[in-house]
């Protein structure tokens, strides 16, 4: 298949520029793009200037569904991608609970572990949207492929975009973007919900850093060999003493310790690691020293609607498999069951929350893209969308009867994934704190 991000970058290097460029004209006769269309309604991320939102003044007002061309044919050429290539490997992934490193090699080769990576440093240029776009295309499929697609670009490449030096970009993003697998580490046995509480404690040494911890359920860390690993330089400075540090994998005195057997998402490892005198050379300090709980707040602001994507792909990838059954497959009374009233009812209803899920996910990243505040938007985004992807894909179990329940097609197991999007990232009473918060904020007189 040929790559996904080669065949796309050049309708994102001239997504922002002027109509008039004859780059993009000719780029849009290559593509049979109508001028009258636009390539992206926002620019990528690079283009929003620190605390400067984009001036959407002259911006036409569109259906927040609506897709740029770009971000269509991301849609488009990731479900054909996770069908073809993804679709095939998922039961047996599940059973065995393991990625199957072909997936992983696959997933570089298509550029989807570096979407929005600067072409630069060997990533596709592309706008957060559009990361989004392949994180829920690839959960209608199979929502671990797509967790392990979501940590890697929303929180791995992000930090190191936002926060790394120059030097740590050119090193690591090009590698980010072609063959190594990212990790964030930050929960802990004794800091979940509460984050900064974390024990993993950094002294300064001559050459850099030494870690000494563990950290808990690390998303990607068997296919990992870059981590991000938050610990506290100075305890006594309470959550302000908290730094981020690059680890490479192989460096003595790092260890996963225990990978987890899980409910859902089975195929995406979660371990245990832990570090025992792990020595951190100074160049692998991310970012300055004790404003890792700044970074952390930030990134999983964005990972949020991320996880959002990945719940409302995977209840629309729920919803699907269990509609084609109803109205195509099944008959009962000498009809087919999707032609009963209290069926299409049920349909219905399960496919409107779905799109008023979708909604919140688009226009969470669009904020974001905009550089306008997204907190609660990403918050509302998380909190609905994994609601409904737990109760669409519980209900379509319950639509495919007996075939639902069985392991021979997926509608159940895309019921035990739906229950990890009320978890991670922050929990659901998490997020309605968040917006809880802000509400307050705003109302109180
Ligand atoms: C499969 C998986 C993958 C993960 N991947 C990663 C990863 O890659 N990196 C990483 O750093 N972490 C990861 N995590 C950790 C995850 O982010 C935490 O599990 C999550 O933040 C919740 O923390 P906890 O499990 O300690 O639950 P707790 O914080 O103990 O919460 C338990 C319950 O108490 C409630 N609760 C806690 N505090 C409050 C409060 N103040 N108000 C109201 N209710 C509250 C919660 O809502 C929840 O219902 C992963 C977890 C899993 C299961």
């Amino acid at each position: 298949m040929a790559s996904i991000s080669k065949t796309l970058r050049p309708l994102a290097r001239v997504a922002t520029s002027s109509s008039r460029s004859p780059a993009l004209r000719a780029t849009r006769r290559r593509y049979n793009v109508p001028h009258s269309r636009y390539l992206s309604t926002t620019r990528p991320y690079l283009s929003v200037t620190k605390g400067e939102p984009l001036d959407l003044t002259d911006i036409p007002p569109t259906p927040i569904s609506h897709r740029s061309e770009i971000e269509a044919l991301m849609a488009d050429s990731v479900s054909k991608f996770a069908n073809e290539v993804i679709l095939p490997k998922v039961r047996e992934m599940d059973e065995t609970e393991k990625m199957d490193p072909a997936i992983v090699e696959h997933m570089f080769e298509q550029g989807l572990m570096g979407i929005e990576i600067p072409e630069e440093y060997g990533g596709a240029g592309m706008n957060f949207t559009a990361a989004i776009v392949a994180i829920e295309e690839l959960a209608r499929v199979d929502p671990s492929v797509s967790v392990m697609c979501d940590v890697h670009n929303t929180l791995v490449n992000t930090a190191v975009l936002k926060y790394g030096s120059e030097a740590i970009k050119k090193k690591w993003l090009p590698r980010l973007a072609t063959d190594t697998v990212g990790s964030f580490c930050l929960s802990e046995p004794v800091s979940g919900s509460d984050a900064f509480a974390l024990a993993t404690k950094a002294v300064k040494t001559d050459s850099g850093y030494k870690l000494n911890g563990s950290k808990m359920w690390i998303t990607n860390s068997m296919e990992a060999g870059f981590f991000i690993v938050f610990a506290n330089l100075d305890p006594s400075k309470g959550y302000k003493g908290i730094t981020a540090f690059i680890l490479e994998k192989g460096t003595p005195g790092f260890e996963i310790a225990k990978k987890e057997k899980k409910l859902g998402i089975k195929a995406s490892s979660t371990c245990v690691i832990t570090f025992d005198d792990v020595e951190i050379p100074k160049e692998n300090l991310l970012g300055e020293e004790g404003q890792g709980y700044k970074y952390a707040i930030g990134l999983l602001n964005e990972g949020r609607i991320g996880i959002a994507a990945q719940m409302t792909g995977l209840a629309w990838g729920a919803w699907e498999n269990a509609a084609n059954y109803c109205f195509n497959d099944r008959s009962q009374f000498g009809q087919k069951i999707g032609s009963f009233q209290s069926m299409q009812h049920q349909l219905a209803q399960a496919w409107t929350h779905l799109q008023a899920a979708r909604a919140l996910v688009y226009n969470a990243a669009r904020k974001k893209e905009a550089g306008q505040d997204f907190v609660q938007d990403a918050a509302m985004a998380k909190l609905f969308a994994s609601q409904v992807a737990g109760q669409v894909s519980g209900q379509a179990v319950e639509w495919m009867g007996g075939m639902g329940f069985v392991r021979e097609g997926l509608a159940e197991k895309y019921w035990r994934d739906s229950k990890i999007g009320a978890i991670y990232e922050g929990t659901s009473n998490i997020q309605l704190t968040t917006i809880g918060r802000l509400l307050q904020r705003e109302y109180t007189r």
